[in-house]
């Protein structure tokens, strides 16, 4: 018996074997679930990447900044499951001027992109998959980084985070009369194409080498993984609006 039997998702964000979003499609599948992934850009890499998954998925295109894609993604996940459970939103993008300590000088227009393809998406796509849940509603996740305080170069990323953290909340008002949970998975730095991207990322492995009580492995994509599939599964049913960390602890201590 496994912890997600029966349940339909949709999965975006899968770049890599190393994106989050693979581990928590891989688990998802040992869990039980039938999966369906977006791709971006990349598609012919995309399908690659998905047959190295335990039972390879139906990859559909999705870019969150195309009205159109948005308007067709029903039918078009129709296409391969008859309804969907839950929804993965594993997407993140920020121009560099966004990135890297230029805080001051990132032009709007930049910035205006990082906020769509970042906050705006986790909106767009859960409007975009409302037709296909069915009365006993179902989970929309996203994925965040801490967006409390200041990061060293993660600049408008962390302001689109926060936008992020209370969109999800909105969402979690908005698709609760429908007992659609809407919840984030705030996870500590792991090492993947989307990382590699923030200059000095380095340094928030260092501080959470020494901080996080648990201890934290930048390479370990499992423990996002395992907390993600529980939020997708009927073991959380009274929480939406909710950001869980996935830290090691790091969020809880002082210093
Ligand atoms: P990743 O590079 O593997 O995934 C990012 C994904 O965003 C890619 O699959 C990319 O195709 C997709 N994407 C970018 N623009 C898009 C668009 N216009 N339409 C649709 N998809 C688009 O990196 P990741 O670290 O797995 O990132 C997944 C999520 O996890 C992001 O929201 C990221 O901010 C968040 N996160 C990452 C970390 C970390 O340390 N890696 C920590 C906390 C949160």
């Amino acid at each position: 018996m496994g912890l997600l039997d029966g349940k339909r998702l949709l999965i975006t964000g899968v770049i890599t074997d190393g994106s989050i979003a693979f581990a928590i499609a891989r688990l998802a599948q040992q869990e039980g679930a039938t999966v369906v992934l977006t791709g971006y850009g990349r598609m012919s890499l995309v399908e690659r990447v998905a047959r190295k998954l335990p039972q390879p998925p139906s990859v559909i295109e999705l870019d969150v900044a195309d009205a159109g894609q948005l308007d067709s993604l029903a039918d078009r996940v129709r296409e391969h499951v008859d309804g969907l459970d839950g929804v993965v939103h594993s997407i993140g993008f920020a121009p560099a001027s966004c990135l890297g300590g230029d805080f001051l000088d990132a032009p709007w227009e930049d910035v205006s992109t990082a906020v769509q393809i970042s906050t705006y998406s986790l909106k767009s796509l859960a409007v975009a998959c409302l037709p296909l849940f069915g009365e006993d509603g179902g989970s929309v996740l996203g994925l965040t980084f801490d967006a409390t305080v200041a990061w060293p170069g993660y600049d408008w990323m962390g302001v689109a985070k926060a936008g992020l953290e209370s969109t999800s909340r909105y969402l979690a008002r908005e698709l609760g009369p429908r007992r659609i949970r809407c919840n984030l998975v705030s996870a500590g730095p792991l090492r993947t194409m989307a990382a590699k991207s923030i200059p000095g990322f380095a340094t928030f492995e260092d501080a959470w080498s020494s901080r996080a009580p648990l201890g934290w492995s930048n390479t370990d994509l499992e423990p996002v993984a395992r907390t993600s599939v529980a939020l997708l599964s009927d073991w959380l049913p009274a929480t939406t609006g909710e950001i869980v960390h996935v830290d090691g602890g790091f969020h809880a201590m002082g210093v």
